[in-house]
């Protein structure tokens, strides 16, 4: 079946979050679509054991979760940037579709919005918002010329 929504956020990194919080924010209906099973799956899964921040406490700016601890000048550790995104994703209700590998994005054939397709659904979407490194994903962008020639 095929469903139709708002809108789709590719990859649940950090840019797919702070997108969806001010969706959330702005009552507008979304779903992130993330192959992973678990939140922060760059920092979890692609960083080494001892692997911290190379960017200072202070500058963690995640919308509506500023860095307030007692450390600014510090640099987080892998097991607590894992666990900060973890309970970002918790404390507004995020809405992630995990073990969800996008495969296709493909502009509809009327030109208006997207049909997208993972490895177990399809959806159809009006918006489409990508983050930085799930421009990876719109490799995989075809977009369909034929309605606006
Ligand atoms: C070694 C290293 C160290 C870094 N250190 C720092 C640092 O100290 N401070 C800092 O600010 N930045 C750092 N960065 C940069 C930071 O990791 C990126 O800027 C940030 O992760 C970009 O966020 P993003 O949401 O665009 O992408 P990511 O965080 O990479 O998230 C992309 C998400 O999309 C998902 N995804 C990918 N393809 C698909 C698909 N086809 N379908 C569904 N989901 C998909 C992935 O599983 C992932 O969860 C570092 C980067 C590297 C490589």
């Amino acid at each position: 079946m095929v469903e139709k929504i708002e809108t789709i956020i590719l990859g649940g990194g950090q840019g797919g979050l702070a997108t969806s919080y001010f969706l959330v924010q702005q009552k507008h209906e979304h779903i992130i679509l993330e192959q992973a099973a678990q939140p922060a799956n760059a920092w979890r899964n692609e960083r080494w054991d001892s692997f911290t921040f190379v960017t200072p406490n202070w500058s963690i700016k995640m919308p509506g979760a500023e860095y307030n601890g007692n450390d600014p000048d510090g640099f987080m550790p892998r097991d607590e940037i894992v666990k900060y995104f973890e309970q970002y994703v918790e404390r507004f209700r995020l809405p992630i579709g995990y073990n969800s590998r996008v495969n296709r994005v493909e502009q509809n054939t009327d030109g208006d919005g997207y049909c997208v397709t993972t490895s177990d659904a399809e959806f159809i979407a009006r918006n489409i918002g990508v983050g930085e490194n799930a421009a990876r994903v719109a490799a995989h962008i075809v977009e369909n010329r034929g309605a606006s020639q």
